[in-house]
């Protein structure tokens, strides 16, 4: 038995953080989107009683380190099923520490296509327990579309759809530590802060111009990205309604009204940067072909 599973990206139209907990994690706001760049993940049963994970890019940890052995690993333990054997092969095309919860996508992936492939049963409530025990970013990946994520991305809340257009991500030839970059926040003097309420009614009442506005990331003001500016620069020449940077970077999307204006600017960019991704807004994080 197999089956393939679409792992989309996630962008984020508001990260702040609002605090760091005694634990040392981080109480978060984020509004964040799944779009429709992704990872392939393929889950084949086996009789041979281990998980095996291999990925077609040689950068990102085979086996054990890989966040879809631990995914499947704590679907096992967490449903009590016993694992006959399982191989795992990720065909990876969203760039990895990119701010895109790449490997996330992947971990929740496993978490959905393992419930479907073991007729396992669990709810979107349980998806979410159990990706939260993998890593902060699972949670929204399993259930994804538009969604508010609270405390350390574990606490959730659906979002009606917004009518975005396209949306442009560029990720900078340089690669981000999502731990350091929390470290940076630990260490700031000033941060600015975000009007978080603002955002949620501009969602509400479909307010596009009020959403642009409002999108915005905290990383950005401590993590440097030199390609930033310049990539915003081309985004904004092209008429993007708003750019920011994703997660704790390097990634920068741009979301575009109109479609040509976004191939415009996705040309513009490709001239400099290897990765540009043109792509729309998804409903869902995970999705079984
Ligand atoms: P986030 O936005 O959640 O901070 P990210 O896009 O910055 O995520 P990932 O793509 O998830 O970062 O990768 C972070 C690190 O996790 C990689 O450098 C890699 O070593 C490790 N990793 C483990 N499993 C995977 C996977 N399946 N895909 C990508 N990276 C993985």
């Amino acid at each position: 038995m197999s089956l393939t599973v679409k792992a989309y990206a996630k962008l984020n139209l508001m990260l702040d953080i609002l605090s760091t907990l005694p634990n040392g994690y981080h109480d978060l706001f984020m509004v964040m989107q799944s779009v429709s760049l992704h990872d392939l993940v393929t889950l084949k049963q086996n009789a041979f009683g281990d998980i095996a994970v291999t990925c077609s890019d040689s950068a990102i940890p085979q086996g054990e380190g890989n966040l879809a052995h631990k995914a499947a690993q704590v679907f096992f333990d967490g449903t009590g099923l016993s694992c006959p054997g399982l191989s795992i092969h990720i065909e990876k095309h969203i760039p990895h520490a990119a701010g895109l919860a790449g490997g996330s996508a992947d971990a929740a992936a496993v978490l959905v296509g393992l419930n479907r492939l073991f007729d396992a049963g669990l709810s979107d409530r349980d998806l979410v327990r159990l990706g939260a025990a993998i890593g902060s970013d699972v949670p929204f990946c399993a259930l994804g579309g538009l969604m508010l994520a609270q405390y350390t991305g574990t606490v959730l809340s659906y979002l009606p759809p917004l009518p975005f257009g396209k949306i442009v991500v560029v990720k900078p030839d340089c690669a981000v530590s999502t731990g350091e970059a929390y470290r940076a926040f630990d260490t700031a003097e000033r941060i600015r802060h975000f009007d978080r309420a603002g955002m949620l009614a501009g969602i509400m009442q479909g307010d596009m111009d009020g959403v642009c506005r409002r999108i915005d990331n905290v990383f950005e003001q401590f993590i440097d990205v030199p390609e930033r500016v310049v990539i915003k620069g081309v985004m904004r020449r092209h008429f993007a309604q708003s750019a920011c940077m994703s997660g704790s970077g390097p990634s920068v999307f741009g979301i575009f009204e109109n479609e040509a204006d976004a191939e415009e600017a996705a040309r513009e960019l490709r001239r400099s940067f290897k990765n540009v991704f043109l792509c729309d807004c998804v409903d869902k994080g995970c999705e079984i072909v």
